[in-house]
């Protein structure tokens, strides 16, 4: 879904049979890397995609002996590099291809980058290896120049909307979720289901508003908050966008304009000028946690920020 141009290209090339037989699917996590592939690989093994033949029924029920998915927790290892060197060896059985799919390339371990080079450097007749990764800048720069990188852009916010307006998710609620979820509908619909992450973001908004207001030891909500830190620093910065933005553009809507009530307060004691400071903060905070600093810490100095004048 939005990504239409590129599933355009992968079916010419697939119908043409001039496509590259390493592909690399690049995108955040919940962007539809692995349904992309899915798609792929159905088309590759029956053109119409007709859910009745063999090649489809086999693929549905997951026991396509020409299909390999390889799914690492953690690092991709050396020995998922052999198992998919020694399964596109053979020929295919019913398929026209043989088809592996690896995922999280950015995770490769050395050794396993060197071994799957030298696979797709020859690779076997009829195979086609899709690799996935959350950036083609993560994965070794000798693989990407072997693959066709197909790079799955954030959706509009409109395109995200729609799809979780389709499920009958409640308007407000669609409006949060297609803001909050930076154009990647497969973490829009995680978020919906995860009932504490509303109750977070709630106790969150809470927090904020009483830190602001120097009602509350804002040292007790940084230590909440660094318990999920990438999810605290989410909702904080969208929080702090929509203070400032609505200050500055009287048309803006909130991202968070289900809690209208919740970002007045926080307005009232909080204007732009150290709103602009603090998302600056959080910016740095960013670059802190991935240097791996202490998230305790971080979150401690930015907490303190919040709650001085
Ligand atoms: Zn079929």
């Amino acid at each position: 879904m939005g990504n239409e141009r590129i599933v355009g290209a992968l079916l010419r090339g697939i119908s043409t049979g001039r496509f590259a037989h390493t592909l690399l699917f690049a995108g955040p996590a919940g962007s539809g890397k692995k349904s992309l592939a899915g798609f792929v690989v159905q088309r590759l093994f029956c053109p119409d995609s007709c859910q009745l033949c063999p090649n489809c029924t086999m693929l549905a029920r997951g026991i396509h002996p020409d299909y390999l998915h390889i799914a690492s927790e953690g690092s991709v290892k050396l020995e998922h590099a052999r198992q998919l060197k020694e399964f596109l060896a053979a020929p295919p059985n019913t398929a026209a291809y043989k088809v592996a799919l690896l995922e999280d390339c950015q995770n490769l371990t050395v050794e396993a980058g060197n071994s799957l080079l030298k696979i797709l450097e020859d690779p076997p007749q009829a195979s086609v290896c899709i690799l996935t990764a959350d950036s083609a800048d993560n994965v070794l720069p000798t693989l990407v120049s072997r693959s066709q990188v197909y790079t799955l852009a954030p959706l509009s916010r409109e395109v995200i909307s729609h799809a979780l307006e389709k499920r009958n998710v409640p308007q407000q609620r669609s409006w949060f979720l297609a803001g909050f979820s930076q154009g990647v509908l497969g973490r829009a619909l995680k978020l919906l289901e995860d009932e504490d992450f509303w109750l977070r973001r709630q106790q969150m908004a809470t927090e904020i508003q009483e830190i602001l207001a120097r009602r509350r030891n804002p040292l007790q909500s940084s230590d909440n908050w660094q318990v999920q830190p990438e999810e605290a620093l989410d909702l904080l910065e969208s929080w702090l966008r929509d203070m400032l933005l609505s200050q500055i553009n009287p048309d803006y809507i909130p991202v968070n304009r289900d809690l209208q009530s919740y970002l007045d307060a926080c307005m009232r004691n909080c204007p732009a000028d150290k709103c602009i400071a603090l998302l600056d903060y959080c910016a740095a905070v960013r670059e802190y946690l991935q240097t791996r600093c202490n998230p305790r810490l971080v979150f401690d100095c930015l907490a303190l920020k919040m709650w001085e004048v």
